[in-house]
């Protein structure tokens, strides 16, 4: 099998050569941009598996770059962005970013999200029957029946609990933000909404989950959204 081949972006070069280090030593293949326009012009002719992108670059917006890459391509892309551009990371998710690392970030974090990348991309070739149905562990959905099992076991979900099990669902492996949930379901996002949404994802997993407290399928990114996992 080929080697994932990466584009870093990033416009700190000691932050830039921990990544590529960290990914030589972990047998990945990369490339680098420094720049936004740079990063646009990579992707488009190297067609990498995976971009790695900061949102803060003197030229192009990281979100900018995401819009751009994502009229022709839904490669997986993972922003890197510090603690102060939280809104920027909403914002990104919401252009179409996969995941994201915030800064400071440790070696073992980013070869985490690049392997939770890669279980996705995996699902998705492998997935014979992507469209009928979904299992992920001991969860099946069985899209065209419209009914879920865990461990054999049919859920008894609401429409609006089942709904959104679909949508994590559909999207295994990414993060989805409050905003993009609450649109996808109710076609709108106010407060109130979001307000529900914590409401129907505590009693969805109280159903989905046997330990609630520490969920094993849908995690929860405080302030941003959640993310249906790749269970084995
Ligand atoms: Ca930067």
């Amino acid at each position: 099998m080929n080697k994932p081949l990466i584009l870093v972006v990033e416009d700190d070069t000691a932050v830039r050569n921990l990544i590529t280090t960290t990914l030589k030593a972990h047998d990945y293949r990369y490339l680098t941009a420094a720049n936004g326009e740079s990063a646009v012009l990579e992707a488009s002719s190297h067609n990498p598996d995976v971009i790695l992108l900061d949102l803060g670059l003197p030229d192009l917006d990281g979100v900018e770059v995401i819009r751009r890459v994502r009229s022709w391509s839904n490669l997986p892309i993972i922003v890197i962005s510090a603690r102060s551009e939280d809104t920027d990371k909403i914002d990104a998710l919401d252009a179409g970013a996969d995941d994201y690392l915030t800064k400071p970030f440790s070696v073992e974090e980013l070869l985490a999200r690049l392997r939770v990348t890669q279980r996705r991309l995996d699902a998705q070739s492998g997935a014979v029957n992507a469209d009928a149905v979904f299992t992920n562990g001991k969860l099946k959905v069985d899209y065209a029946a419209g009914c879920a099992f865990l461990d054999g076991k049919e859920l008894h979900l609401t429409p609006s609990e089942y709904k959104l099990l679909c949508l994590l669902c559909r999207n295994v492996g990414k993060v989805l933000t409050h905003t993009f949930i609450t649109q996808q379901i109710w076609g709108r996002s106010w407060e109130n909404d979001i307000a529900s949404l914590r409401v129907f994802m505590a009693t969805l997993r109280k159903k989905l989950e046997q330990e609630p407290g520490s969920p094993q399928y849908i995690q929860t990114h405080i302030g941003v959204g959640y993310r249906m996992m790749k269970v084995e």
